[in-house]
């Protein structure tokens, strides 16, 4: 059989350059109208029990080159189970050695979460009885940006993930997040969902989901960068989610994302917004020492510089979202490669240890409801 690699389907990237014997030479390919580029998701036929040679040439290019330094690349017979394989990066070249048992064999640069799933998601969402669906507009591909609505409590509570499509762990966590909060046997969430009302946007980008993109919507936008003037022509996804925002207030958020270097989870707060206090700040560590003391895979060491005082982004969502109704929000990064303080060397950072955070970080915001719920000054 002759070697064949494709990616024409939901959330696939990838452009053949050549196949020479069993050395595949790949591509990945920029977002469209963007110069951004990492995501990639692709089929490998006709190589059962043959050892391949597969070589993605562009890397030293892509967003993030120091994200291939110590990554191994994500493979799966299944679709289901994604393991890695041991990859090596020299030159701006990853490579890695497959011997597939199959004659399909998928990979990617981490489980993809395809749009099918999401469909999916939110069908299973929606035969909750406390759930209330809405679509809060449509996408410029005219995809309808999913909204699910529950809890009967005064703490307004918004989730948000995938801003940057590429980081699929950030709807893996969403799953977890859901799962749990809509599980009716568990004590933590039926409380939860009494004490405070959730909104959740379970994927931000369907267009750069559906296209394979990293980091940008269908024209090329990074929406984590429009949230002070979002516009119906360049950032719809984001426009629709701020309005709803500003009728419901916002008390605490979570933007939830992947860090392409940084082998850990981390936090990224509010620091430097211009109305910044010290009461907020203090909500904010309170809820970041609870998911250490909750979750081993998460830590508060490593992560990004924290801005100066007055020096904060006012266009990525976290510190708007603080500046603009005083929440307590934050952006939370999970790794593509793993958590080097807990590291499965099958798997790497994980479909189940995303969904698995997701659970976690609702635990933890049990634990602080209480400070959260004290009148703000
Ligand atoms: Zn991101």
């Amino acid at each position: 059989m002759t070697l064949s690699v494709s990616s024409a389907f939901d959330g696939g990237n990838i452009r053949l350059v050549a196949i020479e014997g069993d050395r595949v030479d790949l591509e990945i390919v920029k977002d469209h109208m963007s110069d951004f580029y990492q995501w990639f998701y692709f089929r490998l036929t006709g190589a059962a029990g043959r050892e391949v040679e597969l070589r993605i040439l562009n890397c030293a290019g892509s967003a993030y080159p120091h994200g291939w330094d110590g990554y191994n690349i994500c493979m799966s017979h299944d679709r289901e189970e994604w393991q890695r394989a041991e990859s090596s990066y020299k030159g701006g070249v990853l490579t890695t050695r497959v011997t597939p048992s199959a004659d399909s064999v998928w990979f990617a640069y981490f489980a993809p979460y395809t749009m099918e799933r999401h469909h999916d998601l939110i069908a299973d969402a929606v035969q909750h009885p406390a759930v209330e669906y809405r679509s809060l507009g449509q996408t410029l591909d005219g995809q309808e940006m999913d909204y699910l609505k529950f809890g009967t409590g005064k703490l307004q509570v918004w989730l948000y993930a995938r801003q940057h499509p590429g980081e699929t762990m950030a709807e893996w966590w969403m799953e977890g997040a859901l799962e749990k909060l809509l599980d009716d046997s568990d004590p933590v969430s039926r409380r939860l969902r009494e004490r405070a009302t959730f909104h959740v946007v379970p994927n931000m980008n369907p267009d750069g989901s559906k296209r394979g993109h990293l980091r940008t919507n269908a024209v090329g936008v990074n929406l984590n960068r429009e949230w002070h003037e979002p516009t119906a022509e360049r950032s719809p996804e984001v426009l629709y989610v701020r309005n709803e925002m500003d009728k419901t207030g916002v008390d605490f958020a979570m933007d939830v994302h992947g860090d392409e270097a940084i082998a850990a989870n981390f936090l990224a707060g509010f620091e430097g917004i211009p109305s910044w206090t010290k009461e907020q700040g203090a909500l904010f560590d309170a809820f970041s020492n609870a998911l250490v003391a909750i979750s081993p895979d998460f830590q508060t060491e490593k992560g990004y510089e924290i801005p100066a005082p007055g020096k904060a982004n006012l266009s990525m969502s976290t510190a708007q979202l603080a500046e603009r109704y005083g929440a307590v929000s934050m952006t939370l990064e999970m790794p593509f490669k793993d958590n080097d303080d807990l590291p499965d060397p099958v798997e790497g950072w994980s479909p189940d240890r995303s969904r698995a955070l997701g659970r976690s970080c609702m635990d933890a915001l049990w634990a602080i409801l209480p400070d959260l719920e004290k009148p703000k000054r």
